[in-house]
C-alpha cells in the first residue's frame, strides 16, 4: 500500500482510542526503518495493544469496593469471524531463534506475585509454547500443526512455524531512572530492550515484563494490559513487547483471582504472553496479518477460553503444556485463531469450542 510520509505521519497521530485497532496504513518500508516515532510523553500509537478484559466485578449497593462476581471465563462463539483477517503483504516470522526476557523492576517482592515462583510460571509457560506434538499444540493453532486450520503464510509461500523458542535469554533490570523509574513510557521500554539486544536478532521476541509496582504510561491496566510493535538496532529489526503484571489492577487483565497456578496476575499475564507471541510471529512488522480495523489473530479471540475445567480451588484451566523440566502445567490461555475458517481454537487437533 502506497502511503506519503505525510499522510503516514498524519495517520500515525492518530490516537488509538479502542485497543487493538490499528488506523494507519502499512508503512513503507523506509518509514518503517526509522520508527517506533515516539511524541512527548515518549509515547507511540504504532504498537497493538492487547484490550483490556471483561469486566468481572459488579459494585455492591452496599460498598465502595468492586465485589468480585462469581462466573466462569467466557467460552466464546464456536462461528467465523465476521470480518476475518487478511493478509497485507508483509513479513511474518518463520522460526524462532529465542525468546529474550527483560525482567524489569523487583521481581523478589514479599507480595506473593512479583517473586521467583512467579517467574519460573512464566519461564515454563514460555517454553511450553514451543512444544507442538499430538498431546501439546497449543501453538499448532498458528502454525500450521495441523494444516486443517490453514497457514499464515507470506508472499512467496513461507510461514509460520513457531510460536514461541526453547530458548529463552533473560536479563533482569531494576527500576532505574534511565527507563522512568517506575513508570515506563513506550520509549523507555524500547531503550530497555535496545540496551540489552545489542545488535538485535530479527528472529528473535523481546519482551519487557515488568513486576507490579510499575506503570507504564501510555496506558497499561486502564487501556491495555500488553503490547507488542518493532524498531530499528544496529541494522536489525527487532521485534518486541510489553507485558506488565496487572496485580494492582487485577480485573482490568485477568477474568479470575484464583488461577491455576497459585499466581493470579501471573497466569494473567501468560495469557497475554501468548497472545503477544502469536501476534509477533504473524504480524510481526504490522504489515501481515491483520483485519480491516487493525485486529490481529489473537485479537480475534481475545477473552474467550473455550472449554475448560474448575479445579477445586475455584480455578479454571483449559490448556496443559511441558516444562523443560520433564513436568507440565495447566494454564487458562486464550483461545487463538485457526486462520483458514476464522474461527477459535484452544488446540490444533481438537474441534473448534
Ligand atoms: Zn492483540
Amino acid at each position: 500500500m502506497k502511503t506519503s510520509h505525510r499522510n503516514f505521519q498524519k495517520l500515525f497521530l492518530a490516537n488509538l482510542a479502542t485497543c487493538g485497532v490499528l488506523t494507519f496504513a502499512a508503512p513503507p518500508e523506509d518509514i518503517a526503518l526509522k520508527l517506533p516515532v515516539h511524541d512527548a510523553h515518549g509515547n507511540t500509537s504504532k504498537k497493538i495493544e492487547h484490550r483490556l478484559a471483561p469486566e468481572i466485578y459488579s459494585q455492591s449497593p452496599f460498598s465502595q469496593s468492586p465485589v468480585l462476581v462469581s462466573k466462569a471465563p467466557v467460552a466464546g462463539s464456536t462461528a467465523a469471524s465476521s470480518n476475518p483477517i487478511s493478509y497485507h503483504g508483509g513479513s511474518i516470522m518463520n522460526g524462532v531463534s529465542k525468546i529474550v526476557v527483560i525482567w524489569y523492576g523487583n521481581w523478589n517482592q514479599t507480595n506473593k506475585t512479583d517473586t521467583p515462583a512467579g517467574q519460573q510460571i512464566i519461564r515454563d509457560a514460555i517454553y511450553g509454547l514451543s512444544v507442538q506434538n499430538s498431546n501439546y499444540n497449543y501453538s499448532g493453532i498458528t502454525t500450521g500443526y495441523a494444516s486443517n486450520l490453514g497457514l499464515f503464510t507470506q508472499t512467496g509461500g513461507t510461514f509460520v512455524t513457531q510460536a514461541s523458542s526453547p530458548v529463552i535469554n533473560e536479563f533482569t533490570q531494576a527500576a532505574a531512572t534511565t527507563y522512568g523509574g517506575k513508570t515506563l513510557t513506550d520509549a523507555s521500554v524500547f531503550s530497555l530492550v535496545k540496551a540489552y539486544a545489542g545488535s538485535g536478532d530479527a528472529n528473535a521476541i523481546y519482551l519487557v515484563l515488568s513486576s507490579s509496582d510499575i506503570a507504564e504510561s501510555s496506558g497499561f491496566l486502564t487501556k491495555y494490559c500488553g503490547w507488542h510493535t518493532y524498531g530499528s538496532t544496529g541494522s536489525n529489526l527487532i521485534k518486541y513487547g510489553f507485558i506488565g503484571n496487572p496485580n494492582k489492577s487485577l480485573s482490568a487483565c485477568a477474568v479470575q483471582s484464583t488461577s491455576p497456578n497459585g499466581n493470579a496476575a501471573v497466569d494473567a499475564m501468560i495469557s497475554v504472553i501468548a497472545h503477544e507471541l502469536v501476534e509477533t510471529v504473524t504480524d510481526p512488522l504490522l504489515n501481515a496479518w491483520y483485519n480491516s480495523v487493525g485486529s490481529e489473530n489473537s485479537d480475534m479471540c481475545a477473552w474467550t477460553f473455550g472449554s475448560k475445567t474448575k479445579l477445586s480451588s475455584g480455578a479454571y484451566w483449559n490448556v496443559t503444556l511441558p516444562t523443560s523440566g520433564g513436568q507440565t502445567r495447566n494454564y487458562l490461555l486464550q483461545r487463538q485463531l485457526g486462520v483458514k475458517d476464522s474461527k477459535c481454537f484452544i488446540n490444533a487437533t481438537g474441534p473448534v469450542q
